[in-house]
């Protein structure tokens, strides 16, 4: 007991503030009990079916939010967009694993033999990817792979001067997604990876789409941490 207090005071001691009240924790946890509480009970995880012309994308996000449902949802919204936060994509995979982990969606009814997991990330044009740190946590936690092979191209300096938020949907879904990857190994990974697409906020669902496209697979599933509602929930 006495040796186990020493070593425990030799570590690093570890602050961890709470995104929304500031409380200090002694955990790695990015939000604290009541916080988090409060978040998830006006969000809750339910799966998405959004269908197109071509596709339904199937999507699972943690937590489904509108403007009007839920205020303390902003903080984490802002902390995915903006910052590096390793710690936060793990809590936030193990959160998401929590809720859907019992569904099987990764398991491939079709195939006997499982395939092993390969978590593709949606691209972004920010400096970090949020979406491929809750991949690799994804990844690390159910034993699969995290990989990097989508990219977005930047619209050409006459589109900057438009907003993102003034494109029309067609144009977003238009928006150019690449594959890092040659014709050959795109074609192993379809054939000997079950792919789930990974991304941070779903709002249209457009970049999902042009992500399924590009890797030319059929409806794989989803998942991202945040999905926007149209309508508020009350
Ligand atoms: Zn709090």
């Amino acid at each position: 007991m006495k040796h186990f207090f020493i070593d425990h005071l030799s570590r690093p001691f570890i602050f961890n503030q709470c995104l929304s009240c500031q409380r200090f924790m002694i955990n790695k946890n990015s939000y604290c009990p009541s916080c988090w509480k409060f978040i998830f009970n006006h969000s809750h995880s339910y799966p998405h079916k959004i269908n197109t012309s071509s596709f339904t994308l199937n999507i699972y996000p943690l937590l489904n939010w509108s403007r009007e449902n839920n205020p303390l949802i902003y903080p984490l919204i802002h902390q995915i967009k903006s910052g590096v936060n390793h710690s936060l994509s793990n809590w936030l995979a193990k959160n998401w694993l929590f809720q859907y982990g019992h569904l099987g969606l990764f398991n491939d009814p079709k195939i006997n033999s499982k395939k092993p997991l390969l978590f593709i990330p949606a691209p972004t044009l920010r400096k970090h990817n949020q979406a491929y740190d809750l991949a690799k946590g994804l990844a690390d936690l159910l034993g699969g792979q995290a990989a990097d092979i989508l990219a977005l191209t930047p619209q050409s300096s006459s589109d900057l001067s438009i907003s993102q938020k003034s494109l029309n949907k067609l144009q977003r879904v238009n928006r150019k997604i690449e594959i890092k990857i040659s014709d050959d190994e795109l074609l192993f990974f379809q054939s000997h990876f079950k792919i789930v697409i990974v991304d941070d906020v779903v709002t249209t669902g457009a970049t999902a789409l042009a992500c399924i496209k590009a890797l030319k697979i059929i409806s794989p599933p989803i998942v991202c941490i945040a999905y926007r509602v149209k309508t508020s929930v009350h």
